[in-house]
């Protein structure tokens, strides 16, 4: 991880804290420690741990935000994140899988966590103003909720571009503009509209 530039130190702290083979299945927790993206069933996949990182320090929480993470999954970037900042959003879209991320989050102890099972491109209007957001689901344009549901000030990072084939990118809101900055290419699952079921 330092090697390939995580240096926040409050992220490397975060990571080491949280039991990443409690958010996979039993059958795959000899892998859950290894630097890759393992099934979580629905077709879905928990995220790289260097790309939990690297997100993660990208959005450079201080401990007092409020975060909106859109794509769940099996709760485990909801959980490093629940240790930076003061309370997570964070919207699944398959029911299965928000159901199973609250059985995890709960074994994990993680109280500081709101999660809902909903279309995340909408955002969480009810809370909003966010300080930050992190999709982790890629897709061609980044969802207007997303970016009005934003503090001003605040940054927003998610993969951008097609199947197979993202950049992350890193925007932050500045009065009436919106800067952007790329980082690593990487692959996500793709962010699908509408909620399952
Ligand atoms: N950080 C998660 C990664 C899960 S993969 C983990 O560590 O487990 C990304 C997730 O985004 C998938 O579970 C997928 O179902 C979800 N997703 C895709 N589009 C979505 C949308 N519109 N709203 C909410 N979740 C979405």
């Amino acid at each position: 991880m330092l090697a390939r530039g995580i240096t926040d130190t409050r992220v490397i702290d975060a990571m080491l804290h949280v039991p990443r083979h409690v958010f996979v299945d039993a059958a795959l927790a000899s892998h859950a420690y290894q630097d890759s993206a393992l099934p979580i069933g629905e077709g879905q996949t928990i995220s790289q741990p260097y790309m939990v990182a690297k997100m993660s320090q990208l959005l450079n929480l201080e401990g007092h935000e409020r975060v909106l993470e859109i794509g769940t999954g099996c709760g485990y970037q909801t959980a490093v994140l629940s240790r930076l900042c003061r309370r997570v959003y964070s919207i699944e879209r398959i029911p299965s899988l928000s159901e199973r991320a609250r059985c995890n989050l709960r074994a994990a102890r993680h109280a500081n966590v709101m999660l809902k099972c909903a279309d995340g491109t909408l955002g969480w209007d009810e809370y909003a103003p966010f300080d930050a957001v992190l999709a982790a689901a890629g897709g061609g344009e980044v969802p207007s909720a997303w970016l009005n549901q934003l503090r001003d000030g605040g940054v927003l990072v998610m993969p951008v571009g097609n199947a197979g084939s993202h950049v992350l990118v890193r925007l932050r809101k500045r009065g009436g503009e919106v800067i952007e900055e790329r980082f690593d290419a990487c692959t996500f699952v793709p962010l699908i509209a509408g909620k399952v079921g």
